[in-house]
């Protein structure tokens, strides 16, 4: 059998975690065992759709590297993969339902909806619609129809026995009828499928071999299940992924910090850092490894190593894996990877001249290692690009030392001490400072300091001495002397 995967988001919100986690186990699983990852748009929810949530899927995918096979903007031969251009299909299986015996016509109202469910609170009892159409005469149902009554179809859940199915992952589950959601609507009465219609409706059309969803879906699948076998279709492989929780084993929200991957994404995290981190939770690959690209991902899935139990969303351990990407990126992605940035700041054009981006090259081996996120790059870079304001007397003079203090260390590095970095190595340099400090009796930190200060503008920057060397001795003796002025 093909292995025929599917991501079906609905667009109402703009994509997190958990949603993309799913995307990614399905395109992984795709990949791993030869078969098509179908990405179809579930929009049949219309009040909640708007279409900057559809553009931020494609456009988080995209960034992500996860590429569809079949889609809303790639076609395939089961499409089209946008549901509300489905919808005589739904009507029409859903009108089967009703011709069969399986489903029903409903013509309760909104208000009678609403007292029912008010007496079902008061009474504590579970929600739901009470049957009573399902007991309508042929003949009362076809004079309401000619009356034109507004109506739903609703499906008609077996009264008693249960309804099994099996999940890859969680084994055999069985589902009491009487415990399932009593005839929910299929088709609204303005001719709309809900979820539950639209979405088996399409995975049979579209060939889908395995449902791979989150675990919230589980109690929707015992009525996924009877419709199937009401139209005498086989139903998907299921595989329910476990929760993705916070620290303290609430499921992940914006309680615990960002959850869109937009966030995550305008917070300086590499796409590949997020993508490992995001495999990883609720699945192991190989024994005492955890950095994995895309590219090995894709033959090392398996449904046998996802996790039952929930994963843990670990803010920390994401940080650490953006850490490791960055360190092992090279000049030139790097430098692509933090120009958006930059330039996001105002500190360069999003084109740089040949100029500019041979400066900004040069200095991103001097901040690699010192980036946990990309959005710290402006201001570890800003130095080169803009001359930093006059510094305040109080921020140039170290803590142990005065106003003379700090102008004679000034007045030597402006003198001697840059002048003789010129042409040295980085660690006939390092020697240099370190004499330098020795002979004016101060701490290298002391020494150091106000002429970070006076050059970067800045208390942190890239290590001092290669900072100067890309800036320009001569750019950097005339910070030094505007710094002096000030004192
Ligand atoms: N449209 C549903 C969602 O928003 C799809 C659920 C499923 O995969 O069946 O997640």
């Amino acid at each position: 059998m093909e292995v025929r995967v599917r991501y079906a988001p609905s667009p109402t919100g703009m994509q997190h975690i958990g949603g993309v986690r799913t995307a990614l186990f399905n395109y992984l699983f795709a990949r791993t065992n030869g078969g098509k990852f179908i990405l179809r748009l579930e929009d049949t929810d219309r009040t909640r759709y708007a279409p900057e949530y559809e553009q931020n899927l494609f456009d988080t995918l995209e960034w992500m590297g996860i590429e569809w096979d079949e889609g809303p903007d790639k076609g395939g031969e089961y499409g089209p993969y946008i549901q509300s251009q489905r919808f005589e299909l739904y009507k029409k299986h859903a009108l089967e339902l009703v011709k069969m015996g399986r489903a029903y016509y409903c013509f309760c109202d909104a208000e009678r909806l609403e007292r029912i469910r008010k007496i079902q609170t008061m009474n504590k009892m579970a929600p739901g619609y009470d049957r009573e159409c399902r007991h309508l005469s042929e003949a009362e149902v076809r004079a309401n129809l000619e009356k034109g009554l507004p109506h739903v179809i609703r499906l008609k859940v077996p009264l008693e026995g249960a309804t099994l199915f099996h999940d890859a992952l969680l084994g055999d589950i069985e589902w009491k009828n009487e415990d399932i959601n009593p005839d929910p609507v299929l088709l609204k009465s303005d001719g709309f499928p809900t979820y539950h219609l639209a979405n088996i409706v399409d995975d049979h059309y579209m060939k889908i071999s395995h449902v791979m969803r989150a675990q919230e879906w589980i109690p929707s699948t015992p009525l996924h299940v009877i419709m199937y076998r009401a139209f005498g279709w086989e139903h998907p492989e299921y595989c329910h992924l476990p929760m993705v929780m916070g620290q303290d084993g609430q499921k992940l929200s914006k309680r615990h910090g960002a959850t869109s991957v937009n966030e995550f994404r305008n917070n300086g995290y590499l796409p590949e850092a997020l993508v490992n981190y995001i495999a990883m939770l609720g699945a192991s690959y190989e024994d005492g490894r955890d950095i994995y690209s895309l590219k090995e991902l894709e033959s090392l899935f398996r449904l046998e190593k996802l996790n039952k139990a929930p994963a843990v969303f670990d803010y920390k351990k994401l940080e650490w894996f953006n850490g490791q990407y960055m360190r092992a990126m090279d000049d030139e992605s790097l430098y692509r990877a933090a120009l958006p940035f930059i330039s996001k700041e105002g500190i360069l054009p999003t084109e740089p001249s040949e100029r500019e981006k041979a400066k900004l090259m040069e200095v991103m081996p001097l901040i690699r290692e010192r980036l946990h996120f990309l959005t710290e790059a402006p201001e570890m870079v800003r130095f080169l690009f803009i001359e930093p304001a006059a510094p305040n007397p109080e921020d140039l003079i170290p803590k142990k030392l005065d106003q003379e203090g700090t102008k004679k260390i000034l007045t030597l590095a402006a003198e001697e001490l840059l002048p003789g970095l010129e042409g040295k190595t980085e660690e006939e340099g390092d020697v240099l400072v370190r004499e330098t400090a020795e002979k004016l009796g101060v701490k290298l930190g002391d020494l150091m300091m106000p002429i970070r200060i006076a050059v970067t503008g800045s208390r942190v920057s890239p290590p001092l001495i290669g900072s100067i060397r890309i800036l320009g001795t001569k750019e950097a003796i005339a910070r030094i002397n505007r710094a002096i002025a000030v004192l």
